[in-house]
């Protein structure tokens, strides 16, 4: 059982993260379970141990987090956020998270909160393990890299600040639009007609 101190310094502590990471606040809805796996990016772990904190105690959780680099996650192992039950793992494959969805009871409620560049990944690995769109709830963190479908050759293209792009691959002059196409996964990028 996870015992809970209470540390008035990471209570403060949390605050000062919360005022300062308004996302934060909105990370995950609540939702009610018998058993939770939650996989962590360590760049959003203390949000994340916040909300797992709130979770009730007959919920079964299962806590993965990714591991980066040590000093940050030392910042967070003695406070009364880390819970017993969380499982560090240093060296990640596709693979081995794969087995971890794969291994779930039906009706596992699944929270990634990673980095948008393996988000993506991590959803379609889950969804292959049998996981339902309805039993997922993603947050993405960090740059987000957005980019621009190419109308003309269908290639992905970076999203810059800039309005127009220049397909990489057909040099097209690209307007990018406001069109955000799900199945592309990226602004559609309209020719430009010059004038
Ligand atoms: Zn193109």
């Amino acid at each position: 059982m996870t015992k809970t101190a209470d540390g008035k310094t990471s209570a403060s502590e949390a605050d000062e993260f919360f005022a300062q990471n308004q996302q934060a606040g909105n990370l995950f809805q609540f939702i009610t379970g018998k058993q939770f796996l939650f996989i962590i990016d360590e760049p959003m772990i203390l949000p994340t141990l916040m909300f797992i904190k709130k979770i009730p105690e007959q919920t079964k959780k299962q806590i993965y987090i990714l591991k980066k680099n040590d000093s940050s996650l030392h910042s967070y192992k003695g406070t009364e956020f880390f819970p017993n039950e969380a499982t560090v793992l240093s060296s990640t494959s596709s693979e081995e998270i794969y087995k971890i969805f794969e291994s779930q009871f039906i009706g596992t409620k699944l929270f990634l909160s990673v980095q948008w560049s393996m988000l993506k990944e991590l959803k379609k690995l889950a969804l292959r393990a049998g996981f339902n769109e309805d039993e997922i709830q993603a947050q993405g963190w960090g740059e987000k890299e957005e980019r621009v479908f190419c109308v003309k050759c269908y290639h992905l293209n970076k999203l810059t600040a800039q309005k127009q792009v220049t397909c990489e691959k057909c040099h097209a002059s690209l307007e990018v639009s406001r069109h955000y196409s799900r199945l592309h996964d990226a602004y559609l990028g309209y020719l430009k007609i010059i004038s």
